[in-house]
């Protein structure tokens, strides 16, 4: 069943056969992005919860909406605890195995239902606890920052070492869309650029398609490919923090998330330029530094592979998805993106050797890195080589 145009409100309500030969299930509920976004959490919230509710912020997101949701859910009698997630010396809280516990010491007993109220860390916490407790949670976005909204896993730190975690989809998404136009403006620059990433996503799926004969599903990958055109048509207004271009960046994040539900597997939504982040997060993990905020660092991962490919496309025996690298550079510092590794932060050698290395990521996900590594580590080297010279050393 054709699936790819339909409007991600559409999508959630079905599940789809496919002519790939797999059976396509959201597994999601309730969607809903607009003014409305709160008002439709507390009807939807209510409805959903037998029993008492909980609702998980911190102490930003407190403020930007937790309050409001649990001064509503109050309003209805409806038995409503709350926690924040404290701050510690200015730090933001960190999506680690000393939160999650704190986080757990400080439950009361008896959650029939979770409410996440944030992005990214809130979220990646809520969806472990009530995953671990058995209970459904619905999350209420306050920044279109990233992509892990409808994921099944969150990305934690558990003994100092970066893990991905099995959880749970929220049962629903929503969010303010005043809230979402106010976000800090980093965060929308970094939730469109994580978006544009869906592009070497759906690139390096072909690649592994055509030279492995790897399992490839066009709709899933049309679902993301066409989120990402919807947010490059709209990205010269995202400087004014126009309403469309805000909405197309959260709905593609969503969808990029549900996306890889449907297939089971990451594959529709990162790639390589994932791997990078990987890498560099794990380095600075390890140094005890505060990484770039993930969609930041991964449209510049995603500048550096449309280099890469650049470099060797002409020596691979299959064609390549064309991205056009100036063109993709481009669209990014319209929208005050950052670009360059350098001036993200990352120092020289963590950057070389991600380069070198960012294929140990991942086991299972063939990419250009993964293949270079494989058939041509010589190559591999002089392109590390290259592009460090590129970023570091010549004056761009
Ligand atoms: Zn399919
Ligand atoms: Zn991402």
């Amino acid at each position: 069943m054709r699936f790819k145009d339909l409007e991600i409100k559409e999508l959630v309500k079905n599940t789809y056969p496919c002519e790939c030969g797999l059976v396509h299930d959201p597994k999601m509920e309730r969607i809903e992005i607009s003014e409305y976004g709160i008002e439709e959490a507390i009807r939807f919230i209510l409805n959903k919860a037998k029993g008492r509710i909980m609702v998980i912020s911190d102490e930003i997101t407190f403020e930007i909406a937790g309050r409001t949701v649990l001064e509503k859910l109050k309003e209805t009698k409806k038995d409503t605890v709350h926690y924040i997630m404290p701050q510690r010396n200015n730090i933001p809280v960190v999506p680690d195995d000393g939160t999650i516990g704190e986080t757990l010491i400080r439950m009361p007993l008896g959650i029939d239902f979770f409410v996440a109220v944030g992005s990214g860390v809130v979220n990646d916490i809520v969806r472990i606890i009530s995953y671990h407790l058995a209970k459904e949670y619905a999350v209420i976005g306050t920044a279109p920052s990233m992509d892990g909204y409808a994921s099944t896993t969150s990305s934690l730190i558990i003994n100092n070492i970066k893990e991905s975690c099995q959880g749970q989809v929220p049962t629903g998404i929503f969010a303010d869309i005043n809230i979402l136009q106010n976000a800090p403006y980093i965060m929308l620059t970094a939730g469109f650029g994580d978006v544009l990433s869906k592009y070497n996503a759906v690139r390096e799926w072909r690649f592994s398609r055509d030279l492995n004969r790897e399992h490839y599903c066009e709709e899933v990958a049309g679902l993301v490919w066409k989120a990402a055109d919807k947010c490059v048509a709209s990205a010269s207004l995202l400087k004014k923090r126009d309403k469309n271009a805000v909405v197309n960046i959260m709905e593609a994040l969503i969808l990029s998330g549900i996306a890889m539900g449907m297939y089971k597997n990451t594959r529709p939504g990162s790639g390589s330029e994932h791997h990078l982040v990987h890498y560099w997060d794990i380095e600075f993990i390890k140094r005890g530094w505060i990484h770039p905020l993930h969609g930041n660092a991964v449209g510049v991962a995603l500048c550096v592979i449309c280099r890469l490919y650049d470099l060797v496309k002409a020596q691979l025996s299959v064609e390549v998805t064309d991205l056009n690298t100036e063109n993709i550079e481009n669209i990014l510092k319209n929208a005050g993106c950052e670009t360059n590794p350098k001036t993200l932060g990352i120092p020289k050698d963590i950057f070389h050797d991600s380069i070198l290395y960012g294929h140990t990521m991942s086991s299972s996900k063939y990419t250009i890195l993964t293949h270079l590594n494989k058939y041509d580590k010589a190559l591999l080297e002089k392109c590390a080589q290259i592009l460090t010279k590129q970023y570091y050393i010549d004056i761009l």
